[in-house]
């Protein structure tokens, strides 16, 4: 069996088109949604994110501002410029990109964003409503693993559900989701024994550990759908032969560009069992950014109580 290819880039594409439907439904009534991303610091993968963000907002029609703060900012400083966006009437979302630089630390910071305008679904308020099952924002990636299931026609109602991983921002609000909407969910982690058995199990399998191709094919139960939100450097061409024989262009990509990225799962051997796989790069990453668009036109709607 070769796997299904699940295409979360045409995914997202169908999500940014439909949120910029919606924006263009509320320009009719006077409102632009605004979201304001900080960025503390200079690390570089952060700063791609938030362009990344900032450039996808901007072609929705969603206006975007990014505030860059340098490392050296104090709490005082950064938990200021929360407050006033917070009373800001004019802002709909607020993103505060992660990790910051030491010692300021992410989940201080997270917990003063105002819950009505928490486009990233991780301030205790809404991860509250999300393991009620009635999320205001979940969070953005595990939300766009949701849509490109329902895209896609995988069935989770019933289904074995396992999650390896359980951070705040990936594998406990996607265990969450995923029994919200009636799997049989079972989450992972570093401490867990025989993972490939427990893994073995599920028809539904979502790997968000950050350990390059760690999920060989014998975690993969034949047919199962393998959900991929791992995004690893790699900087050795030898170790992306290996895990990507007769994969020239990625190979010609760490010549030229000193790294690629690759998931979680060891996609060639697991594309041979699996009965649907997401690719990296390409599978769950653009859907991240499609989720916090539509968070973000959610909260302008709720804000005003059109939601
Ligand atoms: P974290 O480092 O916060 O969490 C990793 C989780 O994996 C932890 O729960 C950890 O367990 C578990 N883990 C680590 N090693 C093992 C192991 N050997 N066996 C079993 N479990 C293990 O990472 P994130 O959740 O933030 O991200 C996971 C991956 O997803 C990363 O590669 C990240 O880059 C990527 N990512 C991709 C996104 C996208 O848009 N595509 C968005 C967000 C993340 P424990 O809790 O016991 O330490």
């Amino acid at each position: 069996m070769t796997a299904t290819i699940l295409d979360g880039a045409a995914v997202a594409k169908a999500m940014r088109q439909r949120v910029a439907e919606g924006v263009r439904a509320l320009a009719g009534q006077g409102i632009v949604p605004r979201l304001e991303v900080i960025l503390v610091g200079d690390d570089p993968a952060s700063r791609v994110y938030v362009s990344s963000k900032a450039k996808a907002s901007l072609e929705v029609g969603v206006r975007a501002a990014t505030r860059l703060l340098p490392a050296a900012t104090g709490a005082d400083e950064l938990r200021a410029l929360i407050e006033t966006l917070n009373t800001d009437a004019d802002v709909d979302g607020i993103l505060l990109q992660l990790p910051l630089p030491p010692p300021l630390e992410g989940r201080s910071f997270l917990d003063l964003i105002e819950p009505a305008k928490d486009v990233d679904g991780f301030h205790p308020y809404n991860v509250g409503l999300l393991h009620q099952g009635r999320p205001a924002f979940a969070p953005c990636t595990p939300s766009g693993i949701i849509s490109l299931l329902a895209a896609s026609g995988v069935e989770i109602t019933g289904r074995r559900a396992v999650v390896l991983g359980r951070s705040e921002i990936v594998g406990k609000p996607m265990a969450a989701l995923l029994l919200a909407r009636h799997a049989t969910v079972t989450t992972c982690h570093s401490r867990s024994r025989d993972l490939p058995s427990i893994c073995r199990e599920a028809d539904l399998l979502v790997a968000a550990v950050g350990k390059p191709a760690m999920v060989t094919r014998e975690y993969v139960r034949p047919g199962a759908v393998v959900i991929d939100v791992g995004v690893n450097r790699v900087e050795s061409a030898e170790t992306v032969s290996r895990l990507y024989p007769g994969d020239a262009d990625r190979r010609a990509q760490v010549e030229r560009k000193g790294y690629t990225l690759v998931g979680d799962v060891d996609f060639v051997a697991v594309r041979e069992v699996a009965g649907a796989i997401t690719p990296v790069p390409g599978g769950v990453g653009p859907l991240t950014i499609a989720g916090l668009l539509e968070n973000t036109v959610k909260a302008a709607r709720r804000r005003r109580g059109l939601a």
